[in-house]
């Protein structure tokens, strides 16, 4: 029998399972679906059962499974609230540990996995620290320090997206305060911005209604300058941000990913153009780059915090 261990990352919509050896090679990767009725009851249970019945066909002996959830998670594995599944607070560690009947369970927020995942085996395994930025149609963050996640006393520790960088918004963010980076950065914030701009008079060739990020990376690839001040716009607001963020955590690395990173090399000179304008000198040295793990950084991060445990990290 094969020792193994799971990452499962929950979504709104689905679940995604990865199965991995020790030294964290994945040998296979499914998803379920997410069951939302009854205020989200089943999806750990549908999630424990879809782990043991793939075990039981693959003859896996399951050493430990790591959890992804996408709301704040305290390091004890303690859910404070997740409006997207239904879920209150509960400790879904010691729930999954019940259903699993095994001790080596983690259960993390769903970003901080992601930048564990990329920190482990993607963007981030040359160093020691990064700072991950996920950007989607909202903003997610987490803080990779030698190695480690960052939970913070309330488990929402790199939560990037909801710090205020405007003082004076009107529009209120989705977390009910206004003037969050995700107001201007996300997917949706940087349509936010361009319609903001076309109201100001600006020439965009876009039809407005159909406006979306990656139509505005790609106009200002072509040169088209509504497009290229938009850019530069999203790259001083979101270069700051992380100048910000770098003098409270200086790591070695920035690693950017999410939809709106596929737009590439332009974004991450954007971002880092702002962000060394912004940076006292003693923060000038810093590594950007692009996530490399796309949509499988959760099931890394979720599967790492499980893997080896006791033993130190080995690169
Ligand atoms: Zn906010």
């Amino acid at each position: 029998m094969e020792t193994v261990y799971i990452g499962a990352d929950i979504g709104g919509m689905t679940i995604k399972l990865g199965c991995f050896a020790e030294d964290g090679e994945l040998i296979e990767k499914w998803r379920i679906p997410t069951r939302l009725e009854d205020k989200g009851s089943f999806i750990l249970p549908d999630t424990a059962m879809s782990v043991k019945e793939r075990a039981a066909k693959r003859k896996w002996m399951v050493a430990g499974v790591g959890v992804g959830v996408p709301g704040p998670v305290t390091k004890d594995g303690e859910v404070l609230k997740c409006a997207n599944l239904g879920w209150d607070v509960f400790s879904c560690k010691q729930k999954m540990t019940e259903l699993m009947e095994m001790e080596n369970i983690e259960a993390v927020n769903d970003a901080n996995a992601a930048g564990l995942g990329e920190s482990w085996m993607g963007a981030g395994r040359n160093f020691q620290s990064m700072v991950m930025v996920t950007l989607g149609t909202g903003i997610g963050g987490s803080i990779i320090l030698d190695n480690r996640v960052l939970h913070g006393f309330n488990g929402a520790a790199g939560e990037i997206g909801h710090m205020k960088v405007e003082y004076h918004e009107k529009d209120v963010c989705g977390c009910g305060y206004r003037g969050c980076l995700e107001q201007y950065a996300s997917a949706k914030g940087i349509v936010r911005i361009a319609k903001k701009y076309m109201k100001e008079g600006s020439h965009i060739y876009i039809n407005k209604d159909m406006l979306n990020a990656k139509m505005i990376f790609d106009g200002a690839k072509k040169g088209d300058e509504s497009c290229l001040e938009i850019v530069d716009k999203f790259g001083e607001y979101l270069g700051t941000a992380l100048s910000n963020v770098s003098c409270v955590v200086d790591t070695e690395a920035i690693v950017i990913g999410g939809g709106v990173s596929k737009a590439g090399s332009i974004l991450i000179d954007k971002v880092s153009e702002w962000y060394h304008r912004k940076s006292l000198y003693a923060l000038q040295n810093k590594t950007f780059c692009i996530a490399e793990l796309g949509n499988d950084a959760g099931i890394y991060g979720c599967a790492k915090l499980v893997i080896g445990r006791g033993k130190q990290w080995q690169k």
